[in-house]
């Protein structure tokens, strides 16, 4: 049985369509799910055979959130899935709103050297639901309005594209969650082939890449990614999304003591990167207990930044969140699975 909250409106409406009714309907399912929030019980403009169908044909389940660990700024959520598998999600407090990052996958297959979500493997792509259902249940224990959504949380999201594409629907829709397509963020590490079928969608998300190095030598032993696909094919196709969408792209750059951190990597960095539509984010590294990278030290992530700005490069460091609570993606299932 399929979960109904994985359904974009669509969706429903082909759904509705087959059963020869209205496909309007999709609509007021779409408001008793995410507006009103009630049972189908209460669905009182459907028909009482119509909520019969829909109950023999759609689950309404969702995880569970099972532990909460919360900072000033931050909370962070481990939710249990159905099959007893965990995820986490993380929200932060800014002055312009709230915002989540979410997982999408179980562990991940990308295996960078750097990654907790990475140690453990990918056991399981999620399901549109599951993904849809972090955003609601926080939202339902905060008594807020999430109004950001970054998906960079457990997982690669390009490794699991439908869902992801669903997830993405839904949430956008002005009929659901109603977060702005321009408050979604996608962050991957990379997957070429993936980030044109992306730009052929026409969608106005933002666009985060892990870059994490300025050359293939250096990346290629911080991500495995690079070795299929490597920094020349990555930046051609950085290029091209940008060309055809016309939005600026991000660049993530995990800042790794005595890694990637030097002058001269700064300086590299700024020639790959001279003339792009992007900015850089420079995020100092969140340490974990299983892995020995170490983060670069404040000044060194300053003199980096400031050799970049001085090089016409666009950067800002990334504010540090929830380092106490370990926020950084994986390490609160990490700990749950090494119970
Ligand atoms: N798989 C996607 C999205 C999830 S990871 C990707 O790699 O882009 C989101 C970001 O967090 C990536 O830029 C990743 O490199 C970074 N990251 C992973 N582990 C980290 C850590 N311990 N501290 C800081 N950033 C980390
Ligand atoms: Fe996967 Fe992203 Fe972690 Fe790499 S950084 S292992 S792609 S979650």
């Amino acid at each position: 049985m399929k979960n109904i909250y994985g359904f974009t409106r669509e969706m429903l409406e082909e759904y509705f369509i087959e059963k020869n009714e209205k496909k309007f309907k999709a609509l007021q399912v779409f408001e008793w799910l995410y507006i009103h929030k009630e049972n189908l019980e209460n669905w009182t403009n459907i028909k009482k055979e119509i909520r019969e169908q829909i109950k023999k044909d759609f689950s309404f389940t969702m995880p569970k959130i099972v532990k909460c660990e919360r900072d000033t700024l931050t909370r962070k959520y481990l939710f249990e899935l159905e099959d007893a598998n965990h995820i986490e999600a993380v929200i932060m407090y800014h002055d312009y709103g709230i915002s989540i990052c979410v997982s999408s996958q179980v562990g991940c297959n990308m295996g960078c050297a750097f990654c907790e979500s990475g140690r453990l493997k990918k056991v399981r792509n999620l399901e549109t639901y599951e993904m849809v259902s972090q955003i609601l249940l926080i939202e339902e224990d905060i008594k807020e309005r999430i109004s950001s959504v970054v998906i960079m949380g457990i997982g690669e999201p390009l490794d699991n594209y439908e869902n992801v594409m669903h997830f993405i629907k839904i949430i956008n829709d002005a009929k659901a969650l109603a977060i702005g397509i321009r408050h979604i963020t996608l962050s991957t590490s990379g997957i070429v082939p993936k980030i044109k079928k992306l730009m052929q969608e026409n969608i106005q998300i933002n666009l985060a890449i892990s870059l994490h190095a300025p050359n293939d030598t250096l990346r290629s032993k911080l991500m495995k990614v690079n070795e299929v696909y490597n920094i020349s094919q990555l930046i051609d196709a950085i290029k091209e999304y940008i060309a055809h969408t016309n939005r600026r792209v991000t660049i993530e750059y995990v800042m790794l003591k005595g890694i990637n951190d030097s002058e001269e990597n700064a300086c590299e960095l700024a020639s790959l990167l001279r003339g792009m539509n992007i900015y850089v984010n420079l995020i100092p590294y969140n340490e974990t207990n299983h892995i020995e990278f170490k983060k670069s030290e404040k000044q060194v992530i300053s003199k980096f930044c400031e050799t970049l700005k001085s090089k016409g490069i666009n950067v800002t460091i990334r504010k540090e969140f929830g380092s106490k609570i370990s926020a950084a993606c994986g390490q609160l299932r990490s700990k749950e699975v090494e119970k």
